[in-house]
């Protein structure tokens, strides 16, 4: 969950209320499929920040963008199509590629993110079967579960990689404001925007509850998502949209932004600091953006196996196996450290270690069977 702590609630509340007042029987009104036009122009304005030229409308508001990957997938894919996301792979996209029952094929990331050859290969391969992939998912920036980001020289060679396969992209961008520096990273979708779908939110630059978030795809594509958007939901809300909308008018939203990147920098930092105090043994990854780390536990640690004891011991964390579709990942799991403070996430660190240690404790005495835990916690 993204901390709102740092939002000024009573001036949001003091502007909506005006919003309602003013034009009420608008806001509580249907709109239209694509969402709501002066929206849509403010989110260009918002794009345009990672190099992007677009119209509002090559623009959809969906319902958060959870809900633009169910559509985009519900175009492209019949059961059993191949599709290529990274490895590891946002949980959320997974469920959604799993409810179409598409064929997930994963390609390696590295520090640098999406690693180009390993791409390219995946890519040739399900062509030589006659398996073309339906198109790449990747998340570029802060990604969720790894926490790396895509380095700007493999930006032009994922796009070339995937230009040459006729691969379509799935661009999806919700961390991409949150860099812990303000550093910017150049968006894929300018390289070839008749190639990419971008997918953009509301839910960490401002908040989730809204259930805001975007699709700017090419005009074809678009009108396919308009449709696909009114038969699943009529329209968007117009109380949220014309909400948003009011927020990015009448408040320093980008100075927002900045609170919130200076609180989960001190967060991550916090994080890493506790990891190499409490699990020397482990490696983890080293976020300049986002919500996430994710950990490497040595031979014999199976974090799914384990998770009912850390809960027990009153830490949480998502096992690494969420990430993959295939059932890899038992020795990896994710920490998000953007909700707790600072002395919760050290004591987190240190709960989970404990937990570690315990494990290895039981391992070393062959008190654990690791397949009985997996089934009891599953
Ligand atoms: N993509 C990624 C990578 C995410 O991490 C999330 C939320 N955790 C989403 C999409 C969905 O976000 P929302 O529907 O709130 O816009």
């Amino acid at each position: 969950m993204p901390n709102l702590k740092d939002l000024p609630l009573q001036q949001i509340a003091r502007s909506f209320q005006q919003m309602f007042a003013q034009d009420g029987a608008t806001a509580m009104q249907y709109g239209g499929g694509q969402g709501l036009e002066t929206l849509r122009e403010q989110i260009t304005d918002i794009m345009s920040l990672e190099g992007i030229h677009a119209s509002a409308a090559n623009v959809t508001i969906t319902a958060g963008s959870q809900h633009a990957l169910d559509l985009v997938t519900q175009l492209f894919v019949n059961p059993g199509n191949p599709i290529l996301v990274e490895a590891p792979s946002y949980v959320g996209a997974l469920s959604v590629f799993h409810s179409y029952q598409c064929d997930v094929h994963h390609v390696l990331m590295d520090q640098e993110g999406l690693i180009p050859e390993a791409l390219d290969e995946a890519a040739t391969q399900l062509e030589r079967a006659g398996r073309p992939a339906k198109f790449l998912y990747t998340v570029p920036n802060f990604h969720n579960p790894g926490g790396m980001t895509l380095s700007e020289k493999r930006r032009p060679q994922i796009v070339e990689i995937c230009q040459r396969h006729h691969l379509l992209i799935l661009e999806d961008n919700p961390y991409g404001l949150l860099g812990f520096d303000g550093h910017l990273y150049p968006a894929m979708q300018p390289l070839n925007p008749d190639g990419v779908i971008y997918l953009g939110s509301f839910s960490k630059m401002f908040a989730p509850g809204f259930r805001i978030g975007w699709a700017l795809a090419p005009d074809q594509i678009t009108q396919k998502l308009v449709v696909a958007n009114e038969t699943a939901i009529l329209t968007p809300s117009m109380a949220a949209e014309m909400s948003i909308s009011k927020y990015l008018q009448d408040f320093d939203w980008y100075g927002q932004v900045d609170k919130f990147r200076v609180m989960y920098r001190g967060r991550a930092r916090a994080t890493l600091e506790a990891l190499k105090k409490y699990l020397p043994d482990c490696t983890w990854t080293h976020p300049v953006g986002g919500f996430y780390t994710w950990v490497h536990f040595p031979a014999g640690i199976n974090t799914n196996a384990m998770l009912t004891r850390a809960v027990q011991n009153l830490v949480a964390y998502v096992s690494g196996t969420a990430f993959y579709a295939d059932g890899r990942g038992s020795d990896y799991l994710r920490i998000a450290y953007c909700y707790p403070p600072e002395e919760q996430i050290r004591e987190g660190i240190r709960r989970l270690a404990l937990t570690v240690e315990q494990e290895k404790a039981l391992l070393a005495n062959g008190e654990v069977a690791h397949g009985d835990t997996a089934a009891k916690s599953a």
